[in-house]
């Protein structure tokens, strides 16, 4: 691919299942096309972090959500360009590692169902998308947070394929994970992110689908640059 894709100021929405290759797809048209990524599981994982850290969820995922709601507002979760590739803070403290545990992706979806905590990070990614030129990836980018995005992505690939890769992942970052807890993780936030009540995972109307069960990321960003240039007539 060229050094940078020049495409007009838009909003690209990546939406799709756990594990899908979303944030790895996403940075790497950020990189290619110079537009700003910001990654909304993110958010909700760091919500998710400071409610373990602060005793407002328990082990069997009953939540304190008054409490979690009251808090809200004054809680610092931000994006920047911080050492070692750190980008998810809480405040000036790097959240990046433990928002990827296990513990957390096992509590990240009861927490994101509720209407509170979504309303507080479509708040934040609003604001940042506001200029347009970002690439943004999540489960309700192009249903909920911005329907009017100029280009939908919807992404999925079968689960075992899907929790492999997170496994291989996981392991190089030196976490003890088997195969099966994975997938069931990944089973499990399926379900939940596909069935809450508040702005559940679906595809949208207009979305294009990528199925990147059997697809490297080469062909992927092939793909990619294939659709861009049939939407928008450029070579
Ligand atoms: O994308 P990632 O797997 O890091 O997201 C973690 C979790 O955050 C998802 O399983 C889902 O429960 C929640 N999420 C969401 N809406 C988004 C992004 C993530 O509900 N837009």
């Amino acid at each position: 691919m060229n050094a940078q894709m020049h495409i007009p100021d838009i909003i690209i929405a990546i939406d799709g299942y756990s594990s899908t290759g979303k944030s790895s797809f996403a940075k790497l048209i950020a990189r290619e096309t110079g537009f700003l990524y910001l990654d909304s599981g993110a958010l909700y994982r760091g919500v998710t972090l400071y409610a373990i850290e602060n005793g407002l969820i328990s082990d069997d995922n009953t939540i304190d959500v008054e409490k979690l709601a009251g808090t809200l507002p004054g809680l610092d979760l931000h994006f920047e360009n911080g050492k070692d590739g750190c980008c998810t803070f809480m405040g000036d403290r790097c959240i990046e590692k433990e928002i990827r545990s296990l513990y957390v992706s096992g509590k990240v979806s009861p927490v994101s169902a509720l209407a509170q905590v979504r309303s507080y990070v479509d708040r934040q990614l609003r604001e940042l998308g506001s200029r347009k030129r970002v690439i943004i990836d999540g489960r309700d980018i192009g249903t909920t947070v911005f329907p009017d995005a100029e280009l939908k992505i919807f992404m999925t690939a079968d689960p075992e394929v899907r929790a492999m890769r997170r496994m291989k992942e996981m392991q190089a970052k030196g976490e003890d994970v088997d195969f099966k807890s994975v997938l069931n993780n990944v089973k499990e936030r399926d379900y939940i992110d596909s069935h809450r009540e508040v702005s559940p995972l679906a595809k949208a109307e207009d979305a294009v689908v990528l199925d990147n069960s059997d697809m490297t990321m080469e062909e992927q960003m092939v793909w990619f640059k294939d659709l861009i240039s049939r939407k928008f007539g450029i070579d």
